[in-house]
């Protein structure tokens, strides 16, 4: 059984409809892997009154990758740090030998 961190959905205090009626998330946006009871930071989903989103993966909710993200406010902080950045946005440095 696959468990990347990629997989994770996403849980939100709120929800919208667009225009095909797909369901999406709004408010404040946190990251949830389907099967569980809470989100990644700790909450609990009932608790919180989270709305589940197995439909969307956290990727795209985010600002400045995501399709989903239109209606979202706030992306949880500690939710973000445990998924973890994008992979092509760790430094790298050029070796740049000499001639
Ligand atoms: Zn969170």
């Amino acid at each position: 059984m696959r468990t990347r961190r990629q997989a994770a959905s996403v849980a939100a205090s709120g929800t919208w409809r667009d225009p095909d009626g797909v369901r999406l998330p709004a408010g404040e946006v946190h990251a949830w892997t389907s099967g569980t009871n809470q989100t990644l930071c700790g909450l609990p989903l009932s608790r919180a009154r989270l709305l589940r989103f197995p439909h969307v993966a956290w990727p795209d909710i985010l600002p400045e990758s995501g399709g989903s993200a239109d209606r979202v406010q706030r992306v949880c902080p500690r939710c973000a740090a445990a998924m973890g950045r994008r992979r092509d946005e760790r430094p790298w440095t050029r070796t740049d030998p000499r001639p």
